[in-house]
């Protein structure tokens, strides 16, 4: 079966647009009657150059003066999809929002501004967009004031931008994930203006530092990198995110500094590799694992971190993971794929071998860790033997859970050229087997904590029953037991009593009682 890509190139007949001025900051175009001010537009191209160009750190007011009381009166509401970076992204956008006097609200009805925060991982997650915002149209033909944005990831690609130019015109806003900073000034253009306005920088821009957050609960992210230079050949994530850039250590610890004095219980360190940080320093030798050992000096009970590729995993970094402390003992460890074959493929320059090995030495320097992976099924040409390779891979190492991906053609990608023999109703075989079985791995490595004490930092309530609280053990598994409300933020000692397949049921036991994980 040839790839399932579906054709865009019909999202970029412009024939029928027209150009009605063209100057140094932009050109604005009219198509289907729907003017469109272009400051800039994605291009695939340049998103794939690796340039030299030195990243600046620039430490700046996002909000300018004027439009610090701009959104008084008027509510915000923003959809995210995707991964933690892009709930981190809204974060940030939601600081900015806050910043400039808009209040959240959650009905629909009453936002004047609906920002979807996109991913363009898999097709799926573009399809639920496309859908969002074919349902967003009612809302805006009754309400047009109202400002329809998008943004993330799927801002992005060349496509998705020709396909909303031409389909989903009543979009007011779109901008990519390198000019979240410029939110302020983007949307009071689109407020002001009757155009639509596009602003995709397809190259990263720098790292721009003091951007205000809103973080809610007692967990807290953390970027400490952008982009990646890895280009895995089936990922869209290198064109949509730029080249890898660190920020500087001093930034980084200052802001755990100031979230362990704000309280916070627990960081989570993202990247999309983190443990390429400091690769990109040309005035210091700086990497993952001296920024780890500073960060185990701060008073923060939790720290953990995603994702790490195992290519960059040194032996330094296991070294002080092994220190424990504040540092977890949970590492999510994407494998990708069990065959060799497929993983040069995938270029994801590791065997399965050298994974192996470095999943030994991890066991053996961190007793009792818990390693997660992601796993891509039915990569194009994938063999029955590849894929058992993947089974028997997952069986050895006992992974403790795993998301499971089927391949998804993404355009502009070199896998999305490979000839792709495999149908789908086998990939989707595939998947339920592998499926089946990291969810027995699943309940086993529960059932081996039955009786024993764990250390719990309480989250909230529990979805399904309110008397029951529900946190995470230090090796992040989901845990169920009762307990006051007053609970919630603090850590607590459990006994494992009924352990599940995807959560493990307890009961709290005294405090003085040491924990196991
Ligand atoms: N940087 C991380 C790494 O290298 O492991 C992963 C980032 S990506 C957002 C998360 C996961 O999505 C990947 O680990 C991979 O399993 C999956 N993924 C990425 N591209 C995919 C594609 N085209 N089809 C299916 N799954 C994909
Ligand atoms: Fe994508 Fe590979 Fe980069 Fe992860 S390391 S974001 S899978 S290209």
């Amino acid at each position: 079966m040839a790839n399932e890509t579906k054709d865009y190139s019909r999202y970029f007949d412009f024939s029928d647009a027209k150009i009605i001025s063209e100057d140094e900051h932009g050109k604005r175009i009219r198509i289907g009657g729907r003017e469109i001010f272009i400051m800039s537009e994605p291009s695939y191209r340049r998103e794939k150059q690796r340039g030299k160009e030195e990243i600046k750190v620039l430490y700046e007011e996002a909000v300018p003066e004027e439009l610090r009381t701009f959104g008084k009166g008027k509510k915000y509401i923003i959809q995210t999809y995707g991964c933690q970076m892009n709930e981190h992204d809204t974060e940030v956008m939601k600081g900015l929002f806050e910043h400039m006097g808009f209040e959240w609200t959650d009905d629909r009805r009453e936002a004047d501004v609906i920002l979807l925060n996109t991913c363009a991982v898999r097709e799926n997650a573009e399809d639920k967009v496309f859908g969002e915002l074919g349902n967003l149209k009612s809302l805006k033909l009754e309400k047009p004031e109202l400002i329809l944005g998008v943004c993330g990831c799927m801002s992005q690609e060349e496509s998705v931008v020709g396909r909303i130019l031409q389909k989903h015109a009543y979009v007011d806003l779109v901008f990519g994930t390198h000019n979240i900073h410029r939110l302020p000034i983007l949307l009071r253009d689109a407020y002001f203006g009757k155009e639509m306005v596009v602003e995709v920088w397809s190259k990263e821009g720098d790292i721009i530092e003091n951007l205000p957050k809103k973080r809610e609960g007692m967990r807290a992210w953390v970027n400490i990198m952008y982009g990646c230079d890895k280009f895995c050949t089936y990922c869209i994530v290198p064109y949509t995110r730029g080249k890898e850039r660190s920020r500087l250590p001093e930034d980084v610890i200052a802001e755990v500094r100031e979230l362990a004095r704000q309280g916070y219980r627990e960081i989570t360190l993202l990247g999309q590799n983190v443990n390429a940080y400091g690769k990109d320093f040309t005035d210091r030798d700086y990497r993952f694992a001296d920024l780890m050992a500073d960060l185990s000096k701060i008073d923060i009970p939790r720290i953990r971190f995603t994702t790490s590729h195992p290519r960059d995993f040194d032996d330094k970094l296991i070294e002080v993971l092994s220190r424990g402390g504040n540092l977890v003992e949970h590492i999510h460890l994407p494998v990708q794929s069990g065959s060799t074959e497929i993983l040069k493929r995938m270029s994801r320059k590791y065997t399965r071998e050298s994974y192996l090995e470095l999943v030994r030495k991890i066991k053996a320097a961190i007793p009792g860790v818990v390693l997660t992976t992601d796993i891509i099924v039915g990569f194009p040409g994938e063999t029955e033997e590849q894929f058992e390779e993947t089974m028997s891979l997952v069986r050895e190492v006992g992974f403790d859970s795993a998301y499971t991906f089927i391949y998804s053609p993404r355009a502009g990608t070199p896998a999305a050229e490979m000839e792709d023999n495999v149908p789908m109703e086998v990939k989707k075989e595939r998947l339920i087997r592998l499926n089946d079985l990291v969810a027995e791995l699943s309940k086993r490595s529960n059932e081996a904590l039955r009786g024993r004490v764990v250390e719990v930092l309480v989250e909230g309530r529990s979805k399904s029953n309110p008397n029951v609280l529900s946190g995470r053990t230090r090796t992040n598994k989901l845990v169920h037991f009762e307990g006051p409300p007053e609970w919630i933020g603090s850590f607590v000692h459990v006994r494992v009593t009924d352990p599940q397949t995807w959560y493990i049921k307890a009961e709290p036991v005294r405090q003085e009682t040491g924990a196991v994980s």
